[in-house]
Formats: C-alpha cells, sequence, structure tokens
C-alpha cells in the first residue's frame, strides 16, 4: 500500500518555472502544506506539447462554434489537436491518482470558469474548461479535483481533502476485483461520511454493496466508487454534519453521564451557529469514544477524514 496518496499538480503550483513568461504560480499550500503528506506529481500540458517557457501566450477562443486552444495573438496558429493528443497519450498512466489541483483560468489546466475569447464579438464568456483538465475529468470522472484558487475555501479544501482520502483507501485494496471482503468494509468505514451527504444515496449504495457477490464485484465496483465520489462532491451543510453527530451520540447515550450529553448538545449548538469548528466537536466525540469504545463508530472515515496534521 502506498503510505502517502498520490495527487497531480499544475507544474507551475509547484514552484517550477514552466509558465509562458518563464515565471511560476508557487502556491504555498500545496508546497508547505500537502507536499508533506502527499505524493505529487507535477504536470505542465503546455511544456508537454513541446512550448518551451517562456512562451507566446495562449488562450480558449471561439472558433467556428468551437472552443479552440490558440495563439493570443495570431488564433491561426491552434494548439488544439496537439494538446487533446497529448493529453489523451498520458492519460492511463494517471488513473492511479487519488486527485489533482488544477491551475485555475488556464487554458490548459484550469476546470472552471475559465475565459472563452468571442472572437466576433470581441468579449469573453467565463465558462469554459482548460483542454487538458477536461480530458482528465472525462478520464477520470471519479478523481477528486479541485484548483488552487477554491482550496483557500475552509469548506472546499475540506471537501477535496475527504475526497482524496477517501480515494487513496479504495486504491489501497489490494486484489480489489476478488477482494469482497474489502469492498464491503470500505463501505461500512464510509457510511457516515455518505449519510452526512446525502441519507437516499447512502441506503442505495448500501443496497448496491450488498447485492454484490464474487461473480459481480469486478463489474459492480467501478460503479460504486463512481457513484461513491459524486455523492462525496456534494456540501455537507451544518444541519447534515448535525444530523450524523446526534445519530453518533445515539450510541453513547447509555453511557454518558446527564453533564456529558448536555455538555455535546451545547457544543452540537455551537457549531451549527458557527461558534466552534467540526474538529472541536470530533475531538469531543473521540475522547468519549475511547472512554466507550464502539467497533461501528471506531472504524468511521467521518471522525478522522484525513491526518489532523494538515490545516483545514
Ligand atoms: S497552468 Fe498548466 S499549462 Fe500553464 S504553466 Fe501551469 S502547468 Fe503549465
Amino acid at each position: 500500500m502506498t503510505k502517502k496518496p498520490i495527487i497531480g499538480v499544475s507544474g507551475c503550483l509547484m514552484g517550477h518555472n514552466v509558465r509562458f513568461d518563464g515565471g511560476h504560480k508557487r502556491d504555498r499550500l500545496i508546497t508547505d502544506v500537502l507536499a508533506d503528506h502527499m505524493e505529487i506529481k507535477t504536470i505542465c500540458p503546455e511544456m508537454g506539447i513541446g512550448l518551451g517557457a517562456p512562451r507566446p501566450a495562449i488562450r480558449l477562443q471561439e472558433v467556428n462554434n468551437e472552443t479552440r486552444l490558440v495563439s493570443s495573438k495570431d488564433s491561426n496558429v491552434d494548439y488544439t489537436s496537439e494538446m487533446v493528443a497529448y493529453s489523451k497519450q498520458i492519460m492511463s498512466g494517471l488513473s492511479h491518482l487519488d486527485g489533482f489541483i488544477f491551475k485555475k483560468g488556464s487554458p490548459s489546466c484550469g476546470a472552471y470558469r475559465v475565459p472563452v475569447v468571442i472572437h466576433t464579438e470581441g468579449h469573453r464568456r467565463h465558462d469554459g474548461t482548460g483542454l487538458f483538465a477536461r480530458e482528465f475529468m472525462d478520464a477520470h470522472p471519479w478523481i477528486p479535483v479541485e484548483e488552487e484558487g477554491r482550496l483557500k475555501d475552509n469548506c472546499l479544501r475540506q471537501n477535496f481533502l475527504e475526497r482524496v482520502y477517501a480515494l487513496h483507501r479504495w486504491q489501497a485494496i489490494t486484489n480489489p476485483d476478488e477482494n469482497l471482503a474489502a469492498f464491503i468494509e470500505f463501505h461500512a468505514t464510509h457510511k457516515l461520511m455518505l449519510m452526512s451527504r446525502n441519507h437516499a444515496e447512502y441506503r442505495f449504495l448500501g443496497q448496491w454493496v450488498a447485492e454484490t457477490n464474487y461473480a459481480t464485484l469486478k463489474t459492480r465496483r467501478q460503479y460504486y466508487i463512481e457513484h461513491f465520489m459524486s455523492v462525496m462532491r456534494k456540501d455537507v451543510t451544518k444541519g447534515r454534519h448535525v444530523n450524523v453527530l446526534m445519530h453518533i451520540m445515539g450510541y453513547l447515550k447509555n453511557k454518558l453521564n446527564r453533564a456529558d450529553k448536555v455538555e455535546l448538545l451545547n457544543s452540537f449548538e455551537s457549531f451549527r451557529n458557527s461558534h466552534l469548528p467540526l474538529s472541536a466537536i470530533l475531538l469531543l466525540l473521540k475522547h468519549h469514544l475511547r472512554k466507550y469504545p464502539s467497533p461501528y463508530l471506531s472504524k468511521q472515515s467521518y471522525l478522522a477524514p484525513y491526518p489532523q496534521e494538515i490545516t483545514a
């Protein structure tokens, strides 16, 4: 088993001088925090297709109703085919990744709202996707992706980290096409995480796992992980977290004294009102679970979705 998750990162975010101007866009969250906990695989697709650094700038532009990757100075200089061919060529070698952090706004790497120049009208729309990022997401819809800019947001960062570490646990399953026990165990350990996203989906995936046997495991597991990761993409509201916290407390209700119960309920309320972070509540619950262990709860990744040392 690989000890650390492996994530892809746009090369310029790691401080590599691969941008069109010969510079970089080092992102300290990635280089100073995440890189201590994850194995980083850097890719610069524009260098990959042979454009050097420095190089003339390129952009997404609408040409004959198609979004093309062209030179900013001359739209007749078109790199679309090279970029698509390069991306397709390296895609199969990236399916082991547990996540990818793309550079926002890039015509090659941007995952969301990349500017597309509308040639005839002389303005931009902001709904494009970088060509390399598009190929990556199409080829691996289950692998979590984010942009460095969006990772500044606490909720988006936590959600991304939860998905990266969940996928890492999935990818660590040995002999996966025949290991029915590990498949069942994976679902069992992520029940509360799924419940925090969507109760109906949690039940649907539970049913999917229950109906899987040795003969069907190979074909059903890919559907499972794609569905699982799409559920995990959903934001978790404070209310849904409190529902799960109450569910956890239910397992402790016959063990805790009145003062402990009141303290927990007050802490849930403080979390709901943004006076306490979720991590503080989980710490308190884990303290009680150490005193009153529960085999079901102790394995729930909801209580420890990723290493605590990653400040999120
Ligand atoms: S955004 Fe992507 S293509 Fe552009 S310099 Fe960074 S890694 Fe290279």
